[in-house]
């Protein structure tokens, strides 16, 4: 049985022991972290879904058809992230990637909190919501403070097509699997941070990794698939209970 639950002071012991001894550790964030920085995950009650249905709102498909409609959900997205900042979760990231105790941050948020709190390398393997891209010609811009001026849908200065922010939709391939499959490849210990492992391809990674004889650390508020696969499930916030893990 590989769960070793930290339920006891020495269970947290263990667990940093463990992740101490790595060579090659990496972390793998979600929507999670960033909930304690006022970004609801898309899921929950206060969650994106619950007023844009994905196959309504979220897929390549529907952007290339209605533009007009995909932007109705980018501006809503785009005023729940706007003036956020990073939590001690992703502080507590940065700082172990700056002692050389961490080697990269993968992450499914387009947030860019990682990014603000310090961290340098970080895989967005769903893309980032800083940019603007055009799918024609492949121009790419920063966003600006206009883009969200309803109703107007920006479109490229290069070839006039609607452009969209450059974050992966339903229907589109995620990013980076180069760079994410060697990084997985030599991985000893893999920080799960606020996901809920559901979502593929970056479900696999975690199993990926248990499958290569690494440890797996899952931060979670909740019980999730992965829970019974992790050598170590930290139950609570990951703004308490992944800085705890790492003082
Ligand atoms: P998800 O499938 O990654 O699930 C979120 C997980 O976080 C759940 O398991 C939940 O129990 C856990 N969680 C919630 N609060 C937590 C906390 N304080 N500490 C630890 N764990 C916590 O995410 P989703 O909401 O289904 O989103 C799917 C995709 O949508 C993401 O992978 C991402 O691409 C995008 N998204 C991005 C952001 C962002 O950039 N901040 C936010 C929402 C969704």
């Amino acid at each position: 049985m590989r769960v070793k639950k930290p339920h006891s002071a020495d269970g947290w012991q263990q667990a940093r022991a463990e992740f101490r001894a790595a060579r090659r550790p990496l972390a793998l964030t979600g929507a999670g972290i960033s909930v304690e920085s006022g970004i609801p995950d898309f899921r929950g009650d206060h969650g994106l879904w619950r007023r844009f249905e994905p196959e309504q709102y979220a897929t390549l498909e529907v952007f290339r058809r209605e533009p007009h409609k995909a932007w109705e959900m980018y501006r809503a997205l785009g005023e729940v992230l706007q003036g956020k900042q990073p939590n001690p979760a992703h502080r507590a990231l940065a700082r172990l990637e700056r002692e050389g105790r961490l080697q990269a941050v993968i992450t499914q948020n387009i947030d860019g909190l990682h990014q603000l709190a310090g961290s340098r390398r970080v895989v967005e393997v769903h893309g980032e919501y800083r940019h603007l891209q055009c799918l024609r010609c492949g121009r790419m811009r920063p966003l600006r403070e206009e883009d969200y001026a309803p109703p107007a849908v920006p479109a490229c200065h290069d070839c006039g097509a609607p452009l969209k922010p450059n974050v992966v939709l339903f229907g589109e391939w995620v990013r980076h699997m180069d760079e994410v499959g060697p990084l997985l490849e030599s991985c000893d210990a893999l920080l799960v941070i606020g996901t809920s492992a559901e979502v593929y391809p970056v479900a696999d990674l975690p199993r990926q990794v248990i499958g290569n004889g690494g440890r797996v650390f899952e931060f979670n508020v909740e019980e999730t698939t992965l829970t019974s696969l992790a050598d170590y499930s930290f139950r609570g916030p990951c703004g308490r209970t992944l800085p705890r893990f790492v003082a």
